[in-house]
């Protein structure tokens, strides 16, 4: 089935033995013209590249104090080393995060650093070339920018921010990544990341309502464009077509119909994900966020609810207000965003949703923390929330569930190895190595519990894991979204 070795599953994670470039040919394909260029970036490599580098860098270490800090404080005492989940399945070393950051910093101490100007050999500082070059396109599209190496790291080094800095430094040279930049091209001019238009996501959602009235003989919508709804609900497109997502979307509806909310989809915003993010792009992952904006203002609605997205709620919960704001029109009795999981909890909790986990009792489950949200985000009021909630609610809607082993879930969670810009299949080989770590978890409490599947709260998550599963033996249907849970332990009266 694969043109690579798929790493055997191992009882325990194992720190794997040292393989000196074993990844080094993994390069995802390279945007051309027509991706870049609405972007904001040159079409292919510039004539002086390594000025223009240079000086983006100079740009960033302006604007973003972090990013200068992570490059100065690193006392490279290795805690990080062995955190990553790409280093522990494909054995790399330049996949350990310290290793990944130095990429970078060895061209920032050589230009940027009195040390590295005078004396490079020194402080490890390298000259800017062309190999340096890809090799920062090949090792920063290694990265899912998951920050579980920053839990560990006693100085907080976030390398998923490096990360994204030369991912910006990379496309401001004429160097991007085809995936990424197609797709945000596609978000902004077309609402979402597929390019479906709205007579496409009108046809979906009426033969949702058609199969959800036949599945459970009430009559639920799937509302799109419809002005004066309460709630403008922002979802990822893959709810619309792509396995196990369209039956998260299925629950959401539900959950609504049960609460009497009135809400709405937009054509126009019809995209939670927001892959600004991935490339370290403020401007890009503004304007489709202004696009948020812009459907909530013309729809008249009240609030703002987010589905099932983890890097999505990362960036609608830390950046929303700040790259869409104010946004005073709405009702300043729900907070701004809000997660689904926070809406359902909500109800659950004050007994306005009629359940019966027996309803799943087919099934025997474990939750899957993805890692934006859990490093990037909270839901609630209280800390810890984004890790509580979920669990609060499936184990509302389900009897049997299990957790992972403690450092494999909530903030030490192992990325699924799909995210960050990854998902796309030329980097096939990378991602079923990079989901090792969560499969031996997974196989844990498959072997010692009979856990049977994996639930997520994540689009991105809940593809890569239909796609990789089958390498190390599980099913691809093993995935299922959360709200698909919730909706089929909704009790319904025929007249609801
Ligand atoms: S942010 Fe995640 S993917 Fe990137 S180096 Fe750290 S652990 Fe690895
Ligand atoms: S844990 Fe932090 S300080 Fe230590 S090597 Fe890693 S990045 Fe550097």
């Amino acid at each position: 089935m694969a043109d690579f070795e798929v790493p055997e599953l191992k009882e325990h994670i194992e720190i794997p033995e040292l393989q000196e470039g074993a990844m080094a040919h993994s390069q995802p394909f390279v945007s051309k013209e027509q991706w870049q260029q609405p972007l904001g970036y040159p079409g292919e490599l510039v004539e002086n590249w390594e000025q223009a580098a240079l000086d983006k860098m100079g740009d960033l270490l302006g604007k973003y104090r972090s990013f200068q800090v992570f490059l100065d404080a690193c006392v490279k005492c290795g805690a990080c080393t062995d955190k990553c989940h790409y280093f522990l399945g494909t054995a790399d070393p330049k996949n350990m995060p310290v290793a990944r950051q130095d990429l970078l910093r060895k061209v920032y101490r050589r230009y940027f650093t009195f040390a590295g100007k005078y004396f490079p050999k020194l402080v490890g500082a390298v000259d800017l070339n062309k190999e340096v070059l890809d090799e920062w396109y090949s090792y920063f599209h290694q990265c899912s920018q998951c920050r579980r190496c920053s839990v560990f790291c006693p100085y907080g080094i976030d390398t998923a921010e490096i990360s994204m800095a030369a991912r910006e430094i990379l496309d401001s040279v004429g160097v991007g990544q085809k995936y990424c930049n197609e797709i945000i091209h596609k978000a902004q001019t077309l609402g979402n990341n597929l390019g479906l238009p709205q007579p496409a996501l009108k046809d979906t959602l009426l033969d949702l309502e058609e199969e959800v009235e036949e599945d459970i003989g009430v009559p639920v919508r799937y509302p799109l464009d419809e002005k004066g709804a309460d709630v403008l609900l922002i979802t990822p497109s893959a709810d619309f077509f792509a396995e196990p997502h369209i039956d998260g979307l299925i629950g959401y509806g539900k959950v609504f119909h049960q609460l009497g909310i009135s809400w709405t989809m937009s054509s126009f915003a019809s995209e939670a994900a927001n892959f600004g993010m991935f490339i370290g792009s403020y401007e890009n992952m503004q304007r489709l966020a202004l696009r948020i904006r812009k459907a909530a203002l013309e729809l008249g609605v009240k609030r703002i609810v987010f589905g099932e997205c983890g890097h999505a709620w990362r960036v609608a919960y830390s950046f929303l207000n700040t790259l869409a704001g104010p946004f005073d029109f709405l009702d300043p009795n729900y907070p701004v965003p809000q997660h689904i999981c926070e809406v359902t909890w909500d109800a659950i909790q004050k007994g306005q949703l009629k359940l019966d986990p027996s309803a799943n009792d087919h099934l025997n489950v474990t939750f899957h923390d993805s890692c934006n949200v859990a490093r990037g985000s909270r839901m609630g009021n209280e800390p810890g929330g984004q890790f509580k909630i979920p669990r609060a609610i499936l184990k509302s809607v389900v009897n049997n569930y299990h957790d992972m082993p403690r450092e494999t879930i909530c903030e030490s969670t192992f990325c699924c190895g799909g995210g960050g810009g990854l998902l796309t299949d030329d980097l096939m080989e990378l991602r079923v190595k990079g989901a090792l770590p969560r499969m031996e978890a997974l196989k844990h409490v498959h072997d010692n519990y009979g856990v049977d599947h994996l639930v997520a709260i994540c689009a991105i998550c809940k593809s890569q894991f239909t796609k990789v599963m089958p390498y190390y033996g599980f099913e691809m249907d093993s995935i299922l979204s959360l709200h698909q849970l919730v909706g089929d332990a909704l009790v319904f009266d025929q007249h609801e």
